[in-house]
């Protein structure tokens, strides 16, 4: 693998020195993501044909509108967003009203039911689809690839990981998952032990923070230092959810 474009921001993220080196990488692409479909590609016709059919998840939904950067931008992506789904949702919608209809002359049950379900999918698929999670995960692919590549061939890159600072859990099961797909036998008996060794160590320490924030509640410990515990609950929820802080523009 040669150098591309994926090795200098995963470099970065781990010399940072943050809580989750993939949250750092995320937190970076999800605001670049943020500003582009708020930019000038949003009048491009590759990127409405696909804004227009995927629209975007609550959360990013919520984040373009927070940026307050382009709300006409934002106003003419939804206007053709909306129409996209309407025609799509109104359709099946009709379709599903119909199949009530004939069964209530027929009496087949099953056909109604099995409509209804496969509409509500449907529904389903259109709400959570998003152009920004798809490209998310995407780039976070060509990160972990960078990531198992540089583990292997880079010592100090290899030396960096082995002593950071652990993963929150949806990005070590994206680590571990992604372990199953990357690396052989013989690399995971060298990989998954420097992981495991590196998550017990910021695991436990985590916890060890928490009960001592606890303990500060005694009145027997209020006068005693709060050690590294101040924080300790964000950082749990961090730790345990993978949440990182949007930037955000107020
Ligand atoms: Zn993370
Ligand atoms: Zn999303």
């Amino acid at each position: 693998m040669k150098e591309t474009i994926y090795t200098i921001p995963v470099n970065d993220a781990y010399q940072a020195g943050g809580e989750c080196p993939l949250c750092a990488l995320q937190m970076t692409l999800d605001q670049q993501l943020l500003e582009y479909y708020l930019g000038p590609a949003l009048m491009e016709p590759d990127v409405r044909k696909t804004t227009n059919q995927k629209g975007f998840c609550r959360e990013h939904l919520q984040a373009l509108y927070a940026s307050e950067s382009n709300r006409l931008g934002l106003g003419l992506t939804l206007h053709t967003h909306l129409k996209d789904v309407s025609a799509d949702l109104l359709a099946q919608l009709d379709g599903a009203a119909a199949v009530g209809r004939r069964t209530l002359l027929s009496g087949r049950e099953k056909d109604y039911k099995d409509r209804l379900a496969a509409t509500a999918r449907a529904i389903s698929v259109r709400e959570a689809d998003c152009a920004i999670c798809d490209r998310l995960s995407q780039t976070m692919e060509r990160y972990l690839d960078v990531i198992f590549y540089q583990y292997f061939q880079d010592p100090a890159f290899r030396e960096t990981f082995d002593h950071g600072p652990g993963y929150c859990l949806p990005h070590l099961s994206l680590l571990v998952e992604g372990a199953s797909r990357h690396l052989s036998q013989n690399q995971v008996s060298v990989f998954m032990p420097a992981l495991a060794s590196l998550q017990r160590r910021c695991l436990e320490t985590l916890t060890d923070d928490v009960e001592w924030y606890t303990l500060k509640f005694d009145y027997r410990n209020s006068d005693k230092s709060w050690k590294n515990s101040k924080d300790a609950l964000p950082r749990s929820i961090r730790r345990l959810s993978g949440g990182f802080e949007r930037k955000s523009n107020k």
